[in-house]
């Protein structure tokens, strides 16, 4: 009998949540609006420390939407996290503006400040500054604010945080998206909370968020016959799927210590194995450990990332490489980029040698241990048929 299929990052629910759905539908306001959407909205602001946020039916639609309210267009140029997953891209391309790519550096593995800084130094030059710098919170570890901020105030470009990833996070004691103007969360069934599909704009601005409101509700001017100035999106989240992320909400501190937990399992199991290198957290942060994540030098374990992955899926265990570079990808191709270094591509590097490991927060101690013992195998075979290679030429 074959084990049963472990996945990355499968959904998580407390068992609570149907109460606000039946509610829902008890009271009847099965709509993209209602008493759970302001309570969603309300709780989360209270749980990250914003002024305001506007619940919404996925992260890319939140993305999508603070572009539009920072008025991105044609024309327009955005700077955007390269490694990262497609959609914090797309809504660029949404808008008819151009993307352009910045490399991550080795320590968080998101932006490179030095990066970011030689692509601003350059749009001066060229007189075209960007109108939004897209900055990603890969596996829940926190960019380096700081530097960041430091660079995007001294050009006066406002910060997208794609904190997709890393809800529950904390840099310097402050919550993961509430740095930039805006922040970005998601809801997706693999996320470490999630509504089945949802996403959360927030920002200290309420005045920009009212607009979202607005843009996200087909852009309807206050008249009684259904006017329109502008053109505006359906993207408001529903109720009933606002209140499967309240109760969702009052367990993410328990999701946060789990998925660090096991991180912590792996990390001791695992540490001493040759070229492997876990994601360190980096200092100051309190990071949510949305995936625990590797990179394995293949010279020093033995075996290729790719082997790795492909032992773990014949075993049933589902495992990904790191995020293929957006510089990479057919869809951007010819588009801008800027590397870390002169010969130095931390994210084409980190793609090549990194992998994501099983890391739902409902993974069982046994079904951890399926993960640990087959990575374990499948090293000290590839380190038993080396030395008895070795040894065969010996006897030659
Ligand atoms: C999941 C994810 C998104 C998109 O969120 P959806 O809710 O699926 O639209 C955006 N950026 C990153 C980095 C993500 O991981």
């Amino acid at each position: 009998m074959t084990n049963s299929r472990i996945y990355l990052s499968p959904p998580h629910l407390s068992g609570k949540e149907e109460y606000y759905i039946t509610e829902a539908f008890e009271t009847n306001w099965i709509a993209p609006l209602g008493p759970n959407v302001d309570a969603f909205e309300k709780e989360i602001t209270e749980m990250v420390g914003a002024e305001d946020a506007v619940a919404v039916s996925s992260g890319t639609a939140a993305i999508h939407l603070a572009l539009s309210l920072l008025g991105v267009s044609r024309g327009d140029k955005v700077f955007c996290s390269t490694l990262t997953f497609v959609a914090s891209a797309n809504p660029i391309l949404y808008q008819g503006a151009e993307p352009v790519f910045i490399d991550s550096e080795p320590e968080t593995w998101n932006m490179s400040p030095k990066a970011l800084k030689k692509a601003f130094q350059e749009a001066v030059q060229e007189d075209q500054l960007p109108k939004a710098v897209i900055v990603v919170h890969l596996y829940g570890q926190s960019a380096k604010m700081d530097e960041l901020l430091m660079l995007c105030n001294q050009y006066g470009v406002p910060i997208i945080e794609d904190a997709a990833e890393s809800l529950g996070t904390t840099y310097k004691g402050k919550a993961s998206g509430t740095f930039g103007k805006f922040g970005v969360f998601s809801f997706n069934g693999n996320k470490i909370i999630t509504t089945s599909g949802g996403g959360m704009l927030v920002s200290n601005d309420t005045e920009a968020l009212k607009q979202a409101r607005f843009l996200a509700s087909q852009a309807r001017d206050p008249a009684p016959h259904y006017q329109h100035s502008m053109v505006g999106f359906n993207y408001r989240m529903s109720n009933l799927l606002a209140g499967v992320g309240r109760t969702q909400l009052q367990v993410l501190i328990n999701r946060v210590i789990a998925r660090r937990s096991i991180f912590d399992i792996y990390y001791h199991a695992l540490k001493e194995l040759p070229g492997f290198n876990f994601m360190q957290e980096l200092e100051e942060t309190e990071m949510n450990r949305w995936l625990t994540t590797l990179t394995i030098d293949e010279t020093v374990a033995g075996v290729t990332p790719k082997e790795l992955l492909e032992a773990l899926n014949r075993e049933n265990i589902e495992a990904r490489p790191v995020w293929k570079p957006l510089h990479l990808q057919p869809l951007f191709k010819g588009a801008r980029y800027y590397a870390h270094g002169k010969n130095n591509h931390v994210a084409e590097t980190l793609f090549k040698t990194g992998i994501c490991l099983p890391s739902g927060s409902n993974l069982s101690g046994k079904q951890q241990m399926r993960v640990i013992k087959c990575i374990r195998e499948t090293v000290n075979n590839s380190i038993s048929n080396r030395s008895y290679l070795i040894s065969g030429k010996h006897e030659v």
